[in-house]
């Protein structure tokens, strides 16, 4: 059962703005998209006076304290989950990926990899398990192999020096060895001084956060921009408010982006007042505070471009977010693995 959409206008991707565009799904993956002159016919065919770009991807969440259901409805049709007991994500993480299930595909990271004591275990929020206690550089290396056995998608550490005892060096060269190993990408917590340069030291991949808790050095912010990424998750420092930890948050990311780094949206969804679905102002907050362009901002927001043999998984918009984003608050048609789950 193939499905086709017709709109007047569709972003695919950074750079590629197509009038008059349709697309055509079967299976889960996109068969056909392009101008609407070309495009095959469909056994369902549904016409939106909209704008349609690739459905939004969330790189941080939380998933255990949301709606599957929500986010998707939200236009949120792939999440990241940075921190779980494992055993129930990555059977929800599977789950996921079935057309019976009403929500996003989600990829999981399972628990934060932390020491004796360490963030989050004595976080009140926080399930047992979530926090797996380390107990020296070989056990950091078995557990990451563990982890990747068990199917994460990338390895999650906690350095919080603000809420308990952090990993060592020589633990997070051993974590970050294994991951690699296993083509993982390590993702890092850093709160509290010094913690953002030893992620940077030893060969992390990605902050899960803006780093907010101080000025970084634009020597360390140029190292990190050649080898990490950064998930935005703005929002969650203020709320809607400014807050100093905003104001350093996106210092560091403005000077980030100047060294040329790459930014993704991610909204920490589960952990504070984060509406499912796509966080309006996280969007806004990267136009606004860090001078991204719409563009760029929907190049954040979404995990690759429109194209055939990709994910069938699509929003409609009332009107243009690259004229104005706030169109990313009018959400028409959501379609996901190729089934319209609205509109
Ligand atoms: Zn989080």
């Amino acid at each position: 059962m193939s499905l086709k959409i017709k709109v007047p206008i569709a972003w695919f991707g950074p750079g590629t703005l197509v009038h008059h565009a349709s697309i055509v799904c079967e299976g889960g993956r996109v068969t056909y998209a392009g101008p609407s002159a070309a495009a095959p016919p469909g056994d369902e065919f549904l016409e939106v006076d909209g704008f349609l770009m690739p459905g939004v991807a969330d790189r941080h969440v939380h998933i255990r304290l949301a709606d599957p259901g929500a986010v998707l409805l939200g236009g949120v049709t792939a999440v990241r989950d940075l921190g779980w007991v494992p055993e129930e994500i990555l059977a929800l993480a599977n789950a996921s990926e079935l057309p019976s299930f009403t929500g996003p595909v989600i990829r999981a990271a399972g628990p934060m990899l932390t020491a004796p004591g360490g963030y989050p275990t004595q976080a009140s929020w926080a399930p047992a398990g979530m926090g797996r206690e380390l107990e020296g550089p070989e056990d950091a290396a078995a557990v990451v192999a563990e982890l990747a056995d068990a199917g994460v998608a990338s390895v999650k550490v906690a350095l919080n020096a603000e809420d308990g005892p952090t990993p060592s060096d020589a633990e997070l060269a051993a974590i970050v060895q294994a991951a690699h190993e296993r083509a993982l990408p390590v993702t890092a917590h850093v709160q509290g001084p010094g913690q953002a340069e030893r992620a940077v030291g030893a060969g992390m991949d990605e902050f899960a956060h803006t780093p907010w808790t101080e000025r970084l050095s634009n020597p360390l912010l140029e190292s990190a921009a050649r080898t990490m990424r950064i998930v935005s998750t703005l929002d969650i420092f203020s709320f809607g408010r400014v807050t100093p930890e905003l104001r350093t948050a996106c210092d560091n990311l403005v000077r980030f982006r100047s060294a040329g780094g790459t930014v993704v949206y991610g909204t920490d969804l589960g952990n504070g007042a984060i509406s499912a679905g796509i966080h309006l102002r996280e969007a806004l907050l990267l136009y606004e505070a860090v001078r991204m362009t719409p563009e760029e901002v929907l190049g954040a927001m979404t995990a690759g471009p429109i194209a055939v043999d990709g994910p069938a998984d699509l929003i409609v918009l009332g009107s243009d977010p690259l004229m104005r984003l706030e169109a990313l608050g009018d959400l028409r048609v959501v379609v996901r693995a190729g089934r319209v789950v609205s509109g």
